[in-house]
């Protein structure tokens, strides 16, 4: 069946499938098999054992995710139904003491940066593989475990944004598992390979690309250590798990989110530490409106009668639920989503202003938070109805206090 037939009906928040396919999607895609190609030497040239990194990086990551931790509380998803094994944090950790015991053995991390372009293709045609398993076994799941826009019909549009909302084999849940730890964790260590390839080439890393290093891994560690806030996210509870988010979180991530870091290690910028303390300065204030707004609605939407968060002031719904009207969640409609973006911006000032490529992830991160929080906000007025009105009525500033 032709795939326009769909389209009128498959639309994804205010863009339509197509319009999205093109207008975002493939320029982005071109920009990362660009930048992939900027930066990476000849494969040929890489050192033969710096192939053991992928295999180790996945044992890593494998390993931590059977680590049964139970310290800091597993979440549900619906309530009560499914626990889940809340390790990220203990996957990061093992993931660094076995790659600090494996470079100590010998393993030529420095040289990863050569492979870079290989592995990104590997990374998008293991993604693909793995996307195509997950629509074959949406395919014979239950039609009350297909997500809601992924099931069109049409098997290419569905192959792309997932049939099945959270396909899981016994208790191993694919996308929770996908979401976070793979991208995360190898995208902190391309990073951590382009500080020991700067190490290697000039005698030590620069200023610039310990903080483009510090941002990021503090930005990996709090999502680790936070990742049952997962679960109450739109990934997870209304997309469906194809292609779209597989690749995202596989090869996206990892490949994409360390640009600033491949940057410096081709074009070393001179930093001094009056700038750095600014930079510095703006990722804090980032971080604190980010990680403020997210442990607020996380920890009322788990016990609003918790004390951290009782005083503040409410909006009932029809729904039984309520919503924040005060404190961040007063300030703008989505306070985390601009910690998120000016912590984006502290990422990429240490790479200086005489190339866009560095700010191609602020750009990026822009357009993105701009569409999720258009798509959002339909998805809170059919869930809240006048309730959610009223809260536009009352915090009229969608990210950004007085312009958006
Ligand atoms: P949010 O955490 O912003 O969650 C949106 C949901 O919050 C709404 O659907 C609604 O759900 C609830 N909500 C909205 N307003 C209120 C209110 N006033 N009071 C109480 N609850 C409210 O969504 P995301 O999943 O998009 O983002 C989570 C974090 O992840 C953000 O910090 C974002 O920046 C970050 N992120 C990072 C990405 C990256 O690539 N680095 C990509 C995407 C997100 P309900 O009422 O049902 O609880």
């Amino acid at each position: 069946m032709p795939i326009l037939r769909y389209v009128p009906r498959v639309a994804l928040g205010d863009l339509t499938f197509p319009l999205h396919i093109f207008c975002f999607y493939i320029p982005t895609h071109s920009i990362y098999y660009y930048s992939m190609h900027q930066n990476s030497g000849d494969p040929l040239k890489a050192k033969g054992k710096i192939l053991d990194l992928p295999g180790l990086w996945t044992v890593c990551v494998m390993e931590g995710g059977a680590v049964e931790w139970k310290g800091r509380g597993v979440g549900t998803q619906p309530p009560g139904l499914i626990v889940y094994c809340n390790s990220g944090f203990q996957a990061l950790m093992l993931t660094a003491l076995l790659v600090g015991l494996a470079v100590l053995a010998g393993l030529p991390l420095g040289a990863l940066p050569e492979m870079l372009l290989p592995l990104a293709f590997a990374a998008t045609f293991t993604t693909f593989i793995f996307s195509l398993f997950l629509y074959l076994k949406a395919l014979v799941a239950p039609a009350s475990a297909l997500a809601p826009g992924g099931n069109s019909g049409n098997p290419i549009y569905d192959f792309f944004l997932g049939r099945e909302l959270n396909p899981r084999v016994w208790s191993f849940d694919f996308k929770y598992f996908c979401e976070l730890r793979p991208g995360l964790i190898g995208w902190v260590l391309i990073n951590l390979a382009m500080l020991m390839q700067e190490a290697e080439l000039r005698g030590s890393p620069s200023l610039a690309m310990w903080l483009v290093n510090g941002f990021q891994l503090l930005y990996v560690g709090d999502a680790l250590w936070h990742e049952e806030a997962v679960l109450t996210t739109m990934d997870i509870t209304h997309d469906g798990f194809g292609f779209m988010l597989a690749f995202g979180d596989l090869a996206w991530v990892p490949f994409t989110y360390s640009l600033q870091a491949q940057f410096l290690l081709h074009h070393p910028q001179p930093l001094g530490l009056p700038v750095a303390s600014v930079i510095c300065l703006i990722n804090a204030v980032g971080y604190y409106i980010f990680r403020g707004a997210n442990s607020q609605k996380n920890t009322f939407r788990k016990n609003p009668s918790d004390p951290r968060v009782a005083d503040l002031e409410t909006i009932p719904t029809a729904t039984g639920r309520q919503l924040l009207v005060s404190g961040w969640w007063g300030m703008v409609r989505h306070p985390n989503y601009l910690g998120d973006l000016i912590m984006a911006l502290a990422w990429s000032l240490p790479c200086g202003v005489s190339h866009l490529l560095p700010y191609f992830y602020l750009l990026y991160f822009t357009a993105l938070l701009v569409h999720r929080e258009a798509r959002d906000e339909q998805q809170c007025l059919q869930k809240y109805g006048l309730a959610w009105h009223e809260y536009c009525r009352r915090v009229p500033y969608r990210i950004l206090p007085y312009i958006y």
